[in-house]
């Protein structure tokens, strides 16, 4: 894996840089044409790895991402089958196939075992995000539609349905969801965040479909997308098919899309909302969140010292905070929001309690900012900083699975710094930034000012 990395005519190489702890090398490309970023993790492994995302970040809660992402594999110029993705799925040898929604990012990624079923596959995905067919149809069987209640019955009640409306509906039924919506909403006064990027039902109705083409029209273009790729492939022709069938018939978009940094609020903000629910008693249906904006998830400095934070409080029943949660009266168990999120451009700290009631608000506040100023105070036992870190540093090695092949669990964890336009390599490649923390953690102020922070 030493030869230096040859790139086709289309695409200028940019840099290449060993990941020794999984035994990869990370290539970094450039579209000349379009600025079409191409990342690719070589590797010898058999099972070969396609991804290609692009930076989607919704204005409002319509699901024109999510609903996009559905449409899109419904048809393409050169396969203008209804289905050519479920055909694929069944008549490919594919490892993985997929398509997925986030906060702001959209991708297609699959995976195969078979050279030939690759470049098929290939073929069908590039087809289908840049030269998508968005019928009216698709996106009124994808998107929404009004019904008759009884399809047979003109006098029956008119109703919404469609596939992303039905799908929100369902997600938005849980408490926990509809929970981390309205905390987001608060915590991200301004940037796309703020938003349902999958679809708030009530608003999925106002997509248009003239917004759904603009939308992909804007988004959906080589200057807006990374190409991430892994295992023992032929980069040069691989980059020259993706520029022949697809990157050729674009323009360089001058339309730069990037999430800015969240407005911080001057003084803490305390909101109430509702959430429906499908019974009458209201006892211990409360809950109680408290969160907090961090930096940048691209800094992969700030996000080592997020998840070390994160696992010192909340690791397990003898972690301070998660002890305070566990034993507390004034709700049932600790909130399923506890925890770091670090999939957003900055970061976020959620902690509570679920199982409470409305007018036990301030003191739930009280016994986590108790607890906080008890760590910060009285310090943590070294050795249990130092088991959380080893325990760290076993996480961010081992690649578990999720059923997920290994190249695209990789890619994955790189591709959140490519969509905000950071360092994949940085993320990939952690041991600097573990090195340091082993250092940093031998001052005992380390946690305590972390918190303060
Ligand atoms: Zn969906």
């Amino acid at each position: 894996m030493s030869v230096t990395p040859v790139s086709s005519s289309s695409f200028r190489f940019l840099r290449s840089e060993a990941v020794a702890s999984l035994n990869l090398e990370v290539q970094e490309y450039e579209h000349i044409q379009t600025g079409a970023k191409h990342f690719h993790l070589a590797a010898a492994q058999e099972e070969k790895v396609f991804l290609v995302a692009f930076r989607t970040m919704p204005q409002d809660s319509s699901g024109v991402a999510h609903i996009l992402e559905h449409t899109a594999l419904c048809g393409s110029e050169r396969f203008p089958v209804r289905d050519p993705f479920f055909m694929m799925t069944r008549r490919s040898l594919n490892t993985f196939m997929n398509a997925f929604t986030s906060s702001d990012w959209t991708a297609y990624p699959f995976a195969s075992l078979n050279p030939k079923d690759f470049d098929n596959l290939l073929d069908v995905y590039l087809d289908a995000a840049f030269f998508s067919r968005l019928d009216p149809m698709d996106f009124a069987q994808e998107g929404h539609r009004v019904e008759f209640a009884e399809p047979n019955n003109p006098e029956s009640d008119l109703v919404y349905k469609g596939v992303v409306f039905n799908e929100m509906k369902g997600a938005m039924s849980s408490p926990t969801s509809t929970l981390w919506q309205t905390f987001t909403k608060y915590l991200f006064p301004e940037t796309t965040y703020h938003h349902n990027s999958g679809g708030e039902p009530a608003s999925i109705p106002d997509l248009t479909y003239e917004q759904l083409r603009e939308f992909y029209a804007s988004h959906y273009h080589p200057s807006n997308a990374v190409f991430m790729t892994f295992g023992d492939l032929d980069v040069a022709a691989l980059q020259e098919k993706i520029h022949q069938q697809a990157l050729s018939n674009f323009e360089r978009s001058d339309i730069e899309l990037k999430v800015p940094d969240e407005k911080r609020y001057f003084a803490p903000v305390r909101v109430e909302e509702a959430y429906a629910l499908d019974q009458e008693d209201l006892s211990k249906q409360t809950h109680h969140v408290l969160g907090w904006l961090l930096p940048r998830s691209i800094d992969v400095d700030a996000l080592m010292k997020a998840h070390l934070l994160e696992r010192v409080l909340l690791d397990n029943s003898s972690s301070p905070l998660l002890a305070a949660l566990e034993s507390s009266t004034l709700g049932t168990g600790p909130s399923p929001l506890c925890g770091l999120e670090d999939s957003n451009r900055e970061m976020s700290f959620v902690c509570g309690l679920e199982g409470s009631e409305p007018e036990d608000a301030a003191a739930v506040e009280q016994l986590i900012l108790d607890t906080l100023q008890k760590v910060a105070d009285e310090g943590v036992d070294p050795r249990s900083v130092a088991a959380q870190l080893h325990q760290l540093e076993l996480s961010q090695r081992e690649i578990t699975g999720d059923g997920m092949p290994f190249g695209l669990q990789l890619i994955l964890a790189g591709m959140s710094a490519a969509i905000h336009r950071g360092d994949p390599v940085s993320v990939l490649n952690i041991d600097p930034a573990l090195a340091k923390l082993r250092e940093a953690v031998k001052d005992a102020d380390f946690i305590p000012n972390l918190i303060r922070e």
